[in-house]
């Protein structure tokens, strides 16, 4: 066995809750008895990614991947059985025993606990010192001056990193924190003469940046007065990917369902925070990654992009609705005035008029339409053809046929041309260039579709459908499983994950332990193949009859016999093959033996099936 007492893991099992766990990570929706969403672990667009919280487990209908609470964080953040455990244990409060025990825990595993461990420390330090020293006031009067409330400050943790060079460095040292560590976590920097290091941050309002599960991943800086850079964030740690990070994603998640704001700064993403709109979030400065766009893709159908009014945040909202649309997420753009930012709109305006902002955000097509005129005389002859060029390449990237016709017909009238003149330029425009892209990508998902289905469809036909069934028996039916295990043995079951759950269920009944689903999930925690077959066999729909366990048990059987005696055939074939005589005759008489039982049991269920 591993590391830790059965009893302890079971406990930490017990005390967790795989919808709550899981809902940092995909947004749910209940179903029946069963929550509901985008699987975290394949793209899709309906969502077949489902938990079951009676049973504490996981399977996605689309990809097979399935377990209990330790399979989806193994899988999720590729941890060790051990790493997801310790984890797991400090979430729901559970003491392990330390030191020693650590075991299989990988070096990067302990590497990430460190940086996060030191990151966490470093944003007191910042907040003590915007909060209660000398050197902090000024950095206090910035962010009052900005309309920043103590609530805000709090709630985001805002901190300031003195004015010198290793304020840090001297801070952490007296807790016995050494540069190497330091270094690992980004907040220092190498001097240039090779002798020591100095602070990263200096001077700047820090704005910790936490990742879903609460953890304090890097950090981003604001300088107070004019210089450069504006900001700086941590570099790349073992625990910070800027591309992956969402500045405010953890209190979004929580909201669940709400179109998304998605702003450029981290002043931007807290004051709209401030006035109510805590569903925003910041892309870290850098322009939207595609990473980025899956993550809002798994808690929000849309996005309203809300970045700068000046030519930067145009080109980076352009940017943006490629990579959101390219998702499958919808998108619309907020419009502010000329020059304006979110955090300075409401500031002068008010949170009433950001929110008809939002209301009357532009739909992404509006928007470039709205774009392709901007500086164009439409009552003009050269305006209106040049106007034309530019629309008919945005509605020709629209991939519904229903909406692109919308579009035509408003244009049409509008500029008044013929709908036919429009159509034509679009077409020509289609066929050119977008066509043969979409038609693959999409042919493609759907061959893959289909083949997933197929398989699923053969996976249920015949025997494996009677393995299956059987084992849900001997979980959920205490009398069935009497009778299942009187007739049948693990070795059975001919297919190997199905043997290793068949395995487990008879060792728990041979040591009188409680059969539960969630009990046989933790003893497959090495077999991660068989804890997904455990979730598929115990969320399909509907009860089994138990009238038919008896033909259940025959069919098991019988294909056990099929396949033991194709087995022992093609021995004896190449033991004949290479003049091994004496062991040829052994094997044929198993062999007749088991043509013998198969027909026995043959004529067995026809005579009970005559009977029924
Ligand atoms: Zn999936």
């Amino acid at each position: 066995m591993g590391l830790y007492s059965e009893e302890l893991i079971r406990e930490v099992q017990n005390r967790a809750d795989i919808v709550e766990i899981v809902s940092d990570y995909v947004s749910l929706k209940r179903s029946g008895e069963n929550y509901v969403g985008l699987c975290p672990f394949h793209s899709e667009k309906t969502p077949s990614f489902t938990i079951n919280p009676k049973k504490q487990l996981f399977y996605c209908f689309g990809c097979g991947a399935g377990g209990n609470i330790f399979s989806f964080l193994m899988k999720k953040e590729n941890w060790t059985f051990p790493e997801a455990l310790r984890w797991l244990a400090e979430r729901v409060g559970v003491r392990l025993p330390e030191e020693g025990t650590w075991g299989k825990v990988s070096e990067a595993f302990k590497l990430k606990r460190e940086i996060l461990e030191i990151n966490k420390l470093a944003a007191e330090f910042f907040h003590h010192n915007l909060i209660n020293t000398a050197e902090g006031k000024r950095a206090r009067e910035y962010l009052a001056n900005r309309g920043i409330i103590s609530e805000t400050v709090e709630k985001f943790f805002l901190g300031y990193a003195l004015p010198c060079w290793d304020g840090l460095i001297r801070f952490m040292r007296s807790k016995g924190v050494g540069d190497d560590a330091l270094l690992k976590a980004g907040l220092i920097i190498p001097r240039r003469d090779g002798k020591g290091y100095y602070d990263r941050f200096r001077d700047r309002v820090i704005f910790p940046i936490k990742d879903i599960t609460g953890g304090t991943v890097g950090f981003g800086g604001r300088i107070l007065d004019k210089g450069e850079p504006k900001y700086l964030n941590s570099p790349e740690t073992a625990v910070f990917t800027k591309r992956e990070q969402l500045y405010g994603l953890p209190v979004v998640i929580k909201k669940g369902g709400a179109s998304i704001i998605l702003v450029e700064g981290y002043m931007d993403c807290i004051s709209l925070h401030q006035n109510g709109f805590t569903q925003t979030v910041a892309s870290l400065g850098t322009s939207l990654t595609e990473q980025q766009a899956k993550i809002l893709k798994r808690y929000s159908e849309e996005v309203i992009i809300a970045y700068d009014a000046d030519t930067a945040g145009q080109s980076a909202t352009l940017r943006g609705i490629e990579i959101l649309v390219k998702e499958g997420l919808k998108v619309r753009v907020l419009s502010l005035p000329e020059g304006k930012d979110p955090d300075e709109f409401i500031r002068t305006r008010g949170k009433d008029a950001f929110a008809e902002q939002l209301s009357s955000a532009l739909d992404f097509v509006d928007y470039k339409l709205d774009l392709a005129g901007r500086g164009l005389d439409l009552r003009t002859r050269d305006g209106k053809i040049k106007f034309i060029k530019k629309a008919v390449s945005v509605i020709a990237g629209i991939e519904s046929r229903v909406e692109r016709e919308l579009y035509v017909q408003k244009l049409s009238e509008e500029l008044s041309i013929p709908r036919q003149a429009l159509h034509e330029e679009i077409n020509k425009t289609i066929n050119k260039t977008t066509l043969p892209n979409i038609g693959l990508k999409y042919k493609n998902s759907q061959l893959r579709d289909n083949n997933k289905e197929l398989t699923r469809l053969k996976a249920l036909s015949g025997f494996h459908k009677a393995e299956r069934d059987i084992l849900r028996m001997m979980i959920e039916d205490d009398s069935a499983r009497d009778k299942i295990m009187k007739n049948l043995t693990a070795h059975n079951f001919v297919n190997a994950k199905r043997r290793k759950i068949a395995e487990m269920i008879f060792e728990m009944v041979k040591r009188n332990e409680a059969v539960t689903p969630r009990g046989i999930s933790l003893k497959l925690k090495d077999d991660q193949a068989a804890a997904a077959e455990l979730a598929n066999i115990l969320m399909e729909p509907g009860n089994i009859d138990n009238g038919m366990v008896d033909a259940l048990i025959n069919r098991v059987k019988e294909n056990y016999l099929k396949f033991a005696i194709k087995k022992i055939r093609n021995e004896i074939h190449q033991a004949e093959k290479i003049g091994e005589v004496k062991k040829a005759f052994s094997l044929l008489s198993t062999y007749h033996r088991l043509k013998l039982e198969i027909e026995q049991l043959k004529r067995d269920s026809s005579r009970k099936g005559g009977t029924r």
